[in-house]
Formats: structure tokens, sequence, C-alpha cells
């Protein structure tokens, strides 16, 4: 790996060597307290130091609505919309939200791969930076550190005049071959970011905890906070469901398929014909959400599909923490079963 050192005034002229090779995708202020991944147009509008953006960079993969082919009723033909693949360089990624590109490439890729989430994934080159956590961030309780760099061709780690450059993958030498601004690496002491928000059991046993949740109170006192409003779902960088619907014109000669996310905390989530709804309450609704997190895809792949960026709670309409709910059923669990069995609980760091 080789290292470099970034300083605060070369990021700019940094930006714009990137635009020269690609669409530039980084962080940008959003409102008055927001930020937003969005396309450079301007280099000095990037923001590297922020917390969290309203969305992760799963939109530019798997988009909130997108067309997926037109159709004629009358010559019963279908033609499908094209997916680019051009080059895309994704600047100021947080570990966590790598980390969560990861995952979905392994949902859109398992049985039936997804071809259009697929595609869009060709030719990216991502380049993190580390992030200071604050109130809602705990990935380190699901095992992402703040300076994981799994996913990365750059990586850049924040220091008191700028950035450290750890040039991690052959495309990131070729992204940052002919940039001159770069300097001799700094010796860096070893950081130890700390993250206030944890989760009180290692990660690894949360599918023991939840086996043993299934019936407890714990869903029916967060459902009365609850409003069933979805936004967990549609910020969650690892949230995948999405809805298809035909909509055709009302001159029944033509039509569209389009696909929009869907969120399985929206009432109409589970609802099927005939009026029937698999998960009606919302305490079934946030069982199914936490399950999908610590238990369904957890029992297959043996990590958490959630990545603890905390936007969940950060954005929540009744400020529910996923965290609080986690720990909850872990105490439940703990007082139930671990202390008949006299078996300690792991602690994590
Ligand atoms: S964001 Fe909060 S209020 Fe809305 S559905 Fe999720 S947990 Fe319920
Ligand atoms: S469940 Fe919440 S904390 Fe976990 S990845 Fe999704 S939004 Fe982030």
């Amino acid at each position: 790996m080789k290292r470099y050192n970034l300083l605060l005034q070369n990021i700019p002229d940094f930006v714009k060597h990137l635009q020269a090779q690609g669409e530039v995708l980084a962080p940008h202020t959003k409102g008055d307290n927001s930020f937003s991944f969005d396309k450079v147009t301007d280099a000095n509008n990037v923001i590297l130091d922020y917390n969290r953006t309203l969305q992760s960079i799963r939109k530019f993969f798997l988009p909130p609505t997108e067309r997926l082919l037109n159709y004629s009723l009358t010559e019963n033909t279908f033609t499908k919309v094209e997916i680019e693949n051009n080059q895309r360089i994704f600047l100021g990624v947080h570990s966590y939200d790598m980390q969560a590109v990861l995952k979905l490439d392994f949902n859109f890729s398992d049985r039936t791969p997804e071809v259009n989430y697929l595609k869009r994934r060709e030719n990216c080159t991502f380049i993190g930076v580390s992030f200071e956590p604050d109130d809602f961030h705990f990935s380190r309780s699901v095992g992402i550190t703040v300076e994981a760099t799994e996913g990365f061709d750059i990586f850049l780690n924040r220091h008191e005049n700028g950035y450290e450059v750890q040039v991690l993958t052959e495309r990131g030498e070729g992204i940052i071959k002919g940039f001159n601004a770069l300097e001799n690496a700094p010796e860096l002491a070893e950081t130890n970011r700390q993250f206030k928000n944890k989760i009180k059991f290692n990660h690894n046993r949360l599918p023991e905890v939840m086996e043993q949740s299934w019936k407890s109170p714990v869903w029916d006192e967060v459902a009365k906070r609850c409003v069933g409003c979805g936004t967990c779902n549609l910020v969650c960088p690892t949230c995948y469901c999405f809805n298809v619907v035909d909509n055709v014109d009302l001159s029944l000669k033509d039509g569209s398929r389009d696909r929009h996310w869907d969120g399985c905390m929206l009432n109409s989530f589970a609802a099927v014909a005939g009026g029937e709804n698999f998960r009606e309450t919302l305490a079934s609704r946030q069982r199914h959400r936490i399950y999908r997190k610590f238990k369904y895809i957890t029992d297959k792949t043996g990590d958490p599909w959630c990545v603890g960026c905390g936007r969940c709670a950060a954005y929540c309409t009744a400020d529910i923490s996923i965290v609080e709910i986690i720990n909850q059923l872990s105490d439940e669990f703990e007082q139930n079963y671990l202390r008949k069995s006299a078996a300690p609980a792991e602690q994590i760091i």
C-alpha cells in the first residue's frame, strides 16, 4: 500500500483531477443541517467532514424509482430501458456505507442476479474518508471501524492538516496518477475514535437473542410510539425491497413497467389480494425489520445486515433507536436465559 499526504488547501485541485477522469459523486451540504451525495459541478462545494448523508450511495445503484421497460399491447412487444455504466468516482464514502454496498452486491448477485443493479456497479471507483462518530453511529458494534478499508480503492484518513492518503488498489493508483500536489505520508499516531452509541452484546450473539425474542413485549412497546412512516426503511443503506408496477396508458395501447423502493414498515408492504395483510400490526412489522438486520440474512451469511450508520434513529419521526431496541432485547435475553444457565454475556469493547 502506498501512502501520501493531502493538505486541506489542495482538496479542490484533487477533486478537479478526479473530474478529469469521470463523473465524481461526493457529499454536499443540503439545507441547514443535512448532507447529500450528488454529482460534483463545483470542486469547492465538496464536503469531506460530515456526519452522514441523508441517503447512502445506494441510490445510484438502486434508484428510488426507475423504468424497467416500455411495452406495446397492440404489437405485443417490449423494449428494455438501457442501463449506463459510465466511469463514476465516489469520493468521501464512510466505511459503513461501503460495507452496505458490499452487502447489496451479495443480495443482488445471490441466486437470480439483478442485472440493472450489477451493471450500475461496474466501472465505479470508491474513495473512502474517515469520520468522527456522533451520538447515532454504532458501526463499531457491528464490526466496522471508522478506518475499515475493504471495498475502497483509496482511503483518506483525516489528521490535523489534511488527510493521509492510502492507495489500496491498482484502480486507485491509476486514479491518483498525475496528481502532483501529494506530499510524503505523515507519521500519524494510532487513531482511537470512540463510539458513544454501542450494542451491548457482541453482534455474533444477536441471532441467538432474536431466536428468543419473537414474543418479547418490546415489540408492542416500540409499536406504541412508531407511526409506521417507513422512513427507517427508506434511509437504510442495506434495505433493498422494491415494488414493481405496470402502468398501462389510458388508450390501452402502451404501457410501462416501473419499480420503486418499498419498505417493510409500511402497512401496504405485506398486503395481498382479498384484503389480507400478513403483518398488519406495527409490532410485527418492527420485529420483521429488526430480524432482517440481525437474524434472517445473518443466519445465512454469518454477518449482521445492519452497518451501524445510525440513519434509522437519526431520522426516525418518533425518536426510536435501533440500538435501544437491540439492547432491551439483550437485557431480556440475559435475564430470561443467560442467568438461568449462568453463562456470562460477551461484552464488546
Ligand atoms: S422511522 Fe420510526 S416512526 Fe417511522 S416506521 Fe420507522 S421506527 Fe416507525
Ligand atoms: S438498520 Fe439503521 S443503523 Fe442499521 S444500516 Fe439500516 S439505517 Fe443504518
